[in-house]
């Protein structure tokens, strides 16, 4: 059934929690729905925007002059399945983690280092959301979706995804063109477990390592670093981590010998940006009720009652920031809803 509400606040339906309220909020359960409303006057006149769990969304202004198109979409079937393998085609409206739990109950791998990130699985295709070693492009088999212009289905195999670090074909090239209605992900009988990465081997018990191990793990270290957006609004990481020239970090070492760096391929580093803004001296500081989370200066928070305008300041000055000290642009991953 569609929903449909208007002049609505969505407050609780975005993870950084700031009053913020939507001209029209609708929700869809099936994709003949989501291609009936592309049909309606209300579509077709307004301005709208796609939205899952809205854990990558930085609205701002305090009002959205639109509609929040918000896909219910559920249901998890099996594809294909051999002796080793699992093709799992998932709805765009199910809680990414509620499938994560669902793929470690089964004993299928693949998910399990992406347990607990916020959001939805519509999302997950087009974020090609990542952590601990893991993109979920690793796993994506195909990605469903409605073209907008036509409501004509369409579906993209891996490839044609066009998948990179945070971003994705949807992103880009056809940003504002489709909308994913459900992605089926290849999932592993017998894992092969990711564990090299961070502090994540460590965090786990010694002896053989289940798939329940390697969850519960991630969790708990999320749990420690990152804030829960029930108790303090965020969108994650605010800015991506720069990618530079080889060249240009030879050069910016010789003043900052201390600064980490990852090696992308032979001409370029990525350098993290938490550090950059931690050394640029923002740990903790605030604008008005926006401010860079204590714990990790990636995250910037809804401390205390923030408004858009005090978030979208704080990044835009340490954004400047970054840029005078190093010479290094950073730009947001978050998504700006205007
Ligand atoms: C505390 C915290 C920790 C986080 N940690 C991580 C992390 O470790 N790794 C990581 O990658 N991300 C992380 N994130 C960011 C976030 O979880 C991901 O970007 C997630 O995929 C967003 O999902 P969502 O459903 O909330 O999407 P939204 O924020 O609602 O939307 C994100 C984008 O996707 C588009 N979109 C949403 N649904 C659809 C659809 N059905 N069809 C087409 N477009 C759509 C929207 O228009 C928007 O452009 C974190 C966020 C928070 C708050």
């Amino acid at each position: 059934m569609i929903k449909v509400k208007e002049n609505y606040s969505i407050k609780e339906l975005h993870t950084f929690r700031m009053p913020v309220y939507a001209r029209w909020f609708v929700e869809y359960e099936t994709v003949d729905e989501l291609r009936s409303l592309l049909q309606s006057d209300l579509l077709k006149q307004n301005k709208f925007l796609p939205i899952g769990g809205g854990s990558n969304l930085l609205f701002v202004r305090e009002r959205y002059e639109g509609v929040l198109l918000h896909s219910a979409i559920k249901g998890i079937s099996i594809l294909q399945e051999t002796e080793s393998e699992v093709v799992v085609k998932v709805g765009a409206g199910i809680v990414w983690d509620d499938f994560v739990a669902y793929c470690v109950s089964q004993g299928w791998g693949g998910a399990e280092n992406l347990s607990y990130i916020p959001g939805e699985v519509g999302a997950s295709a087009v974020q090609n959301i990542g952590a601990y070693g893991v993109e979920v492009k690793d796993i994506i088999h195909e990605v469903e979706t409605v073209e907008i212009a036509t409501g004509a289905t369409r579906v993209f195999q891996n490839p044609e995804c066009e998948y990179g670090y945070r971003s994705s074909i949807f992103k880009h090239e056809l940003k504002g063109k489709y909308i994913v209605t459900a992605v089926s992900y290849r999932l592993q009988k017998t894992p092969t477990l990711h564990l090299d990465y961070g502090n994540l081997r460590n965090s786990l018990p010694e002896g053989d390592i289940t798939l329940a191990d390697v969850r519960e793990a991630v969790i708990g270290i999320r749990r420690s670093k990152l804030p829960e957006p029930d108790e303090c609004g965020s969108a994650g990481s605010f800015f991506m981590n720069p990618v530079i020239p080889v060249e240009q970090y030879e050069r910016l070492k010789t003043t900052y010998p201390d600064m980490p760096h990852y090696v992308v391929d032979e001409t370029h580093v990525k350098v993290p940006a938490g550090w950059l803004i931690d050394r640029c001296g923002w740990k903790g500081k605030s604008v008005g009720g926006a401010a860079v989370y204590e714990k990790q200066c990636l995250v910037l928070v809804n401390k205390h009652n923030a408004l858009p305008s005090d978030v979208v300041t704080l990044a835009e000055m340490i954004r400047q920031s970054v840029q005078e000290t190093y010479g290094i642009t950073i730009n947001p991953e978050v998504n700006y809803i205007e």
